[in-house]
């Protein structure tokens, strides 16, 4: 294998890389900082052909415990750009940022220059590419467009009419999201901070971020889907009785029954048995059928 010089680890672990702390090591882990690296990485794992996995911050995402085969990309630094491509006098406001940049860094730039309805993402962890391919927090309102990266190395560009997002999804053609293109309202930047910190001490007083976790493990049912996060697949699962239920290291939050959390030492495996234990229960219960919203990464999930 004859991959780009400098960004290529062996083995890496995966738990490095994820917010549940969980996961075998990828056999191959990049961190590529330039589209040239990333291209020249895809064209050699297409050659060579080895798999290509994609993580972001690995926030909404579930690693196996015996690891990841092939080649995990996650976007170096040269992906955590953000530039702003309108004039201060305009009403709103046009971004373009690199799928690497946090999430959290685009929120304290908005609560700075007052850039209106951001507070939708304050505290939201991860990247701006997961939190569009996870259609997180309905980011794809603002997203104008998009540039892609497929798996044999062929940069294209999607436009917001050609994109499709659903609740916790978007339809994208397979590949890599390099960078967004995001419009917001411009609004007073002490209006913007207020709003911000309102979101944040909302969601610090409901959610579970003292453990590890990804967030919420399940979608909300298609007839609660338009709620807030979380909220309607939470309760089912408080009301079947859940909070506390523990396989292994993994347990459900006593404070937000939709969190799995990561007591020390959970493993995949742990999280897995737990999940499928509360779909049981919420069937058994409620006649609903719990649709993870975590993503799986690896090679355990057909059991
Ligand atoms: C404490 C906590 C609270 C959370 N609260 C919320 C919440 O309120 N609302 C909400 O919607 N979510 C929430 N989440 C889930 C998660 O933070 C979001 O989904 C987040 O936007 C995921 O971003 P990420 O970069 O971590 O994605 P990752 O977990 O790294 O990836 C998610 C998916 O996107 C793919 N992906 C990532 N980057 C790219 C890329 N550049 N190109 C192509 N594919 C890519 C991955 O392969 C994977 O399938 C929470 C998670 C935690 C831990």
């Amino acid at each position: 294998m004859s991959w780009p010089n400098g960004c290529m680890r062996r083995q890496e672990p995966l738990a490095n890389h994820t917010s549940f702390r969980i996961g075998g090591p990828a056999e191959w882990f990049a961190e590529p900082s330039t589209q040239e690296e990333l291209v020249a990485l895809l064209r050699e794992a297409a050659r060579m052909g080895v798999p290509v996995s994609v993580v972001g911050g690995g926030t909404n995402t579930l690693a196996a415990d015996r690891g990841v085969r092939g080649l995990v990309v996650r976007l170096g630094r040269g992906f955590q750009t953000l530039q702003e491509l309108s004039a201060a006098e305009e009403p709103t406001v046009l971004v373009r940022c690199g799928a690497g940049l946090s999430t959290q860094r685009l929120v304290l730039l908005a609560a700075r220059l007052g850039w209106g309805e951001l507070e939708a993402l304050a505290g939201l962890p991860g990247r701006i590419g997961g939190a569009v391919v996870m259609n997180a927090q309905e980011i794809g309102r603002w997203v104008q467009g998009i540039r892609l990266v497929s798996s044999d190395g062929t940069v294209s560009r999607w436009s917001r009419d050609q994109l499709r997002f659903h609740y916790r999804d978007a339809a994208l053609a397979p590949g890599i999201v390099m960078d967004v293109l995001l419009r917001f309202p411009r609004v007073h930047p002490a209006e913007a901070r207020e709003r911000i910190q309102r979101a944040l001490d909302y969601r610090n007083s409901t959610q579970d971020t003292r453990l590890p976790s990804a967030g919420c493990a399940f979608k909300n049912p298609p007839c609660l889907a338009g709620r807030q996060a979380g909220v309607g697949a939470g309760r089912l699962i408080d009301q079947a009785g859940l909070k506390g239920s523990r396989i292994g290291d993994a347990q459900v939050s006593f404070r937000h029954a939709n969190f799995i959390v990561n007591l020390g030492h959970a493993t995949c495996d742990d999280v897995l048995s737990l999940m499928e234990h509360i779909q049981r229960r919420v069937f058994q219960r409620f006649g609903m059928r719990l649709e993870p919203e975590v993503r799986f990464l690896g090679e355990r999930w057909n059991r």
